[in-house]
């Protein structure tokens, strides 16, 4: 039965293009239904005949790039010189016989060389997964689509379309299949992802198909794959899904997933070409002093070995490793809390934010409209009821009020009705909406009057409409009036129009009662902003009704004109209750040196009164509204914008000057937006957070992260997690650098003392990668540290070494190699055998207890819970095994060029390693001296 549909393949080869047909027969071709839609079997059919409507491929990195991308690294390249200058010795050595007896070949060469495929294999896994759960959490954000299925509105995954189905689009939406227009109103779209064109184009209902000849960016019938909607609303029938869209011809068009290096990552590689430039400069240094030491070149060769050594020491090597794994770690644990991260640096950065802009409806309240009130001109009503059920009364001063008596009330029912995109629908035991909250609310409340959406929008068909956006603060419709409702001579038409009640009321000359229309006069207007004001102190959501007959339909850019002179019916006003935990939140933030600030496009009373239910502002604050930021030149925006904690009545314009205003003060600001014209907004905050539930498409590809509960509270669980996940890093940095400053004083002072070199590479290659890389990981899992939430944001300008780090490294590092050449000097006299076994396990021993003690920079390990990252006590128990076991293993033994160390030997490593640790926690104790001795009152 499907398989008499146009074919996928097919496709580019229809001989008359869609556009150029009359959409009679494209539905036709479709079996399409404009008014029913597909049937929910002939949609399973097609699904299995068309596939998933999803791009393949892409114009991400293939796999062959991933991989060579790795060495790509100064450090690896470093490295393979070193193996292949190591290679050249034991080649010389071989050819003059002069390789010592038991010496295995080549074997430095060998292991390093085989490290740096390690590496590079690490990285290679690590990436293609970083970049497949990219694309997989992208695809977690992808777009919902609006379907009518069988008769009934549902909302699905763009991916399920199937040609054939009817679409719905509105402003923000963004398309993920090609489609004929069935209706548009004021329907603009941006095509420039697909032809370039950066000016919005308008889309048309053209029954008749439009010639031949007509380029793709003129194709006003059509909408495609990939572009945005940026106003208005439009019907569509999917002709064209997945590969056979102009998007999907054209794939390269996708954009890549961005796998972007974070900060951090950036500043690792310029760390890598310091430290190679270093050891470089070491090298010579040693060579060259080594030389005049001996006044000739007779040691040479133990000063190249000795140089070949530090240059392995001094990279890092399981550092890149550790990094990506504790980023990915994050990425997880935010999901876990409902914040999807799509651009990876936020990962990092959130720890640095020290303001979070949010709106208000949805994000700190619940989105869950119920109308609490009604005011008439004449009447002021309380609406009893609980969620969208529409079931419940109009009171008038506690007695029901009976409709029938009350037509201008029936009128304003109507316009709730008619000026109405939602959908209320009954599931189960339920009523749920589709679509916008506060609609759904009226829907509710027109129910509660017997005025339902299936009968009333039948009888007055919407014939036009001027859309509802952040800017415009209103929407409007224009209905045919159904014959006998005349009630104007030769104005068959009905236009409804609600919004800021502000914005409705201006453009209204009259109202209407229960007798009749009188006009409006300046106290009457004064009465109405007056119970509008009221409405809002109390915490409520209120909009504005008003109506006018039109005696023809006007043309789309025609708002201006036709929404004047209106008649004003009403004010409504709906409770949005705050979110529970966001109280909580704020207060966290609070004392994390966070400020939250409320930006929306609500009432200044309305969202003050919000502000202060949530502890965001008190009594005094003063809100700034939209059209005072417009009086605002930039620099005065700036002036005031850390003292204005609310911000109403904005458009998403006010938004990108209040984040620009914001950061030129030297702030770190999230901000949040749903709308499609937040995008700007978004981009230019340090995090941009878009709505999971409620956002646009555009919304969300604009943002770093997108909350999937549309929760500021979990803005503020991520903050939390960004902390932790910087924290960690450096942890593991000033375990791992220090470890290694402290190998490459080592090595470096052994030709000084007259002695040959300590450490092979191979074993200063386990050092770094097994010895120092797995206590390293498992930093990266502790827990967060019970103060996380305790202290200011990190700076985000500061380098990674700041607040000590730097400092810390370098007296680490000292601090090692002096505990370490003391053993070495002393062991070398006493057990010339085993001496380089003693050091090389002296330096091993010392980083399992650098990496208990490194937990905390103010907790003393004694103090602390020794469990609360088990997976350390895991790390450092193995570890120790594995050093033990290249010991006393045999073949391992042999392979490591160890010796067997005695019991006493053993355990003097064993005492002399402790000294590290007893330095940190030394230096805790220095903190803590210093800091009671600062604050005598305070315990910590
Ligand atoms: P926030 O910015 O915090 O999400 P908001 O939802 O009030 O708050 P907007 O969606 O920009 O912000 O709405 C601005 C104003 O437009 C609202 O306060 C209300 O007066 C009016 N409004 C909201 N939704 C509609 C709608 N569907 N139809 C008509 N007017 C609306």
């Amino acid at each position: 039965m499907v398989s008499n549909l146009p074919s996928t393949t097919s496709f580019p080869d229809v001989t008359i293009p869609w556009y150029h047909q009359a959409i009679a027969s494209v539905l036709q071709t479709f079996r399409g239904d404009e008014k029913q839609g597909l049937d929910p079997l002939e949609v399973a059919e097609r699904q299995q005949f068309y596939g998933p409507n999803e791009i393949q491929g892409g114009q991400g990195r293939n796999t062959w790039e991933i991989f060579l991308d790795q060495f790509k690294n100064i450090m690896l390249i470093m490295l393979i010189v070193v193996a292949l200058i190591s290679g050249l010795i034991d080649f010389a050595e071989l050819r003059a016989q002069a390789l010592p007896e038991g010496t295995i070949p080549f074997k430095d060469t060998i292991a390093i060389l085989a490290i740096v495929i390690l590496n590079g294999l690490l990285g290679f896994f690590q990436e293609s997964r970083a970049e497949k759960a990219l694309a997989a959490l992208k695809k977690m954000s992808s777009p919902q689509v609006r379907v009518c299925r069988g008769g009934q509105i549902l909302e699905i995954k763009g991916a399920d379309l199937v040609p054939g189905d009817v679409m719905f689009i509105e402003a923000g939406s963004q398309l993920s299949a090609d489609g004929l227009v069935l209706e548009a109103a004021n329907l603009q779209i941006r095509e420039s992802a697909l032809t370039g064109e950066a000016n919005p184009v308008t889309k048309q209902y053209r029954p008749e198909g439009l010639p031949l000849e007509t380029p793709l960016g003129d194709r006003q019938n059509m909408v495609f794959s990939g572009t945005e909607v940026l106003q208005g609303r439009g019907k569509i029938l999917v002709i064209a899904t997945g590969m056979a869209t102009e998007l999907g011809k054209i794939a390269q068009m996708l954009a890549a997933v961005e796998t972007s290096q974070t900060p951090l990552q950036k500043r690792m590689t310029h760390l890598g070409k310091i430290l190679v430039t270093s050891s470089l400069v070491l090298v010579f240094l040693v060579i060259l002093l080594g030389t005049l030491q001996a006044g000739n070149f007779s040691n040479l060769k133990n000063l190249i070995e000795v140089s070949l050594s530090m240059a392995v020491a001094v990279v890092p090597e399981g550092l890149p490793a550790v990094i990506t794994v504790t980023l990915a770690i994050g990425t997880q644990r935010m999901v876990k809390r409902n914040a999807l991260i799509r651009k990876l640096p936020a990962v990092e950065t959130l720890g640095s934010v020290d303001t979070i802009c949010s709106d208000k409806t949805g994000t700190l309240t619940q989105n869950k409209m119920v109308v609490q009130r009604l005011e008439t001109p004449a009447n002021s009503l309380t609406v009893t009821g609980e969620g969208y059920a529409p079931m419940g009364n109009f009171l008038l001063q506690d007695t029901a009020l009976d409709l029938a008596q009350h037509p201008e009330l029936q009128i304003l029912l109507r316009a709730c009705v008619l000026c109405n995109d939602a959908v209320l629908r009954q599931e189960a035991q339920e009523f749920v909406i589709i679509g916008d909250p506060t609609e759904g609310a009226l829907l509710s409340l027109a129910g509660k009057g017997g005025f339902f959406a299936e009968t009333l929008q039948a009888t007055w068909p919407r014939l036009g409409e001027f859309p509802f956006s952040s800017e415009r603060k209103r929407m409007s419709v224009i209905c045919e009036m159904p014959p006998g409702e005349q009630a104007v001579e030769d104005k068959p038409y009905l236009l409804c129009c609600k919004g800021s009640p502000e914005l409705v009321l201006e453009r209204c000359q009259s109202y209407q009662t229960a007798t009749g229309i009188f006009p409006l006069e300046a106290r009457d207007r004064a009465a109405i902003l007056q119970r509008n004001n009221e409405m809002a102190q109390a915490g409520l959501r209120v909009l504005g009704f008003s109506q006018r007959y039109l005696s023809e339909i006007p043309e789309a850019q025609a708002e201006a004109i036709a929404e004047q002179e209106m008649v004003w019916l009403g004010l409504v006003g709906m409770l949005d209750a705050p979110r529970p935990e966001v109280k909580e939140a704020v207060a966290k933030c609070r004392a994390a040196g966070i400020r939250p600030v409320m930006i929306t496009g609500d009432h200044q009373l309305t969202a003050k009164a919000i502000a202060q239910k949530l502890g965001i502002s008190d009594q005094k604050a003063q809100a700034l509204t939209g059209i005072e930021i417009s009086k605002l030149s930039q620099p005065e925006l700036e002036a005031i914008v850390e003292e204005v904690d609310i911000y109403a009545r904005v458009a998403p314009e006010h938004k990108l000057r209040i984040v620009q205003a914001l950061q030129h003060r030297g702030r770190f600001v999230a901000m949040t937006g749903d709308g499609v014209n937040d995008a700007p907004a978004l981009k230019q905050a340090d995090i941009g957070i878009a709505m999971g539930i409620t956002g646009t498409d555009v919304s969300k590809e604009a943002s770093d992260m997108v909350l999937l509960d549309d929760n500021f509270a979990t803005i503020v669980a991520a903050t939390e997690e960004g902390r932790v996940v910087y924290t960690n890093i450096r942890h593991f940095i000033q375990y791992i650098l220090g470890s290694n400053i402290g190998e490459v004083i080592t090595i470096a002072a052994s030709p000084l003392l007259g002695l040959s070199v300590p450490l092979i590479p191979l074993q200063i290659l386990w050092m770094n990668l097994v010895t120092d890389g797995i206590p390293a990981l498992a930093l990266a899992l502790e827990p967060a540290e019970p103060n996380v939430m305790q202290h200011r944001p990190f700076n985000p300008q500061e380098s990674i070494f700041a607040r000590g780090l730097g400092a810390y490294i370098i007296r680490i590092g000292l601090i090692f190699s002096v505990i370490t050449i003391a053993l070495m000097a002393y062991s070398a006299e006493a057990y010339p055998e085993t001496w380089k076994t003693m050091v090389f396990t002296t330096l091993c021993l010392s980083q399992m207890g650098h990496a208990i003690a490194v937990r905390s920079r103010t907790q003393f390990t004694f103090t602390s819970n020794p469990f609360r990252n088990p997976y350390l006590i895991i790390a450092v128990v193995a570890t120790s095994i594995l050093q033990l076991m290249l010991i006393y293993v045999e073949p391992l033994r042999l392979f490591f060029d160890t010796q067997r160390l005695s019991s006493s030997q053993l355990l003097l490593c064993l005492g002399v390693s402790c000294l590290l640790f007893g330095w940190v926690e030394l230096e805790k104790l220095i903190i803590h001296w210093h800091w009671t001795r600062k604050n005598p009152s305070k315990s910590r």
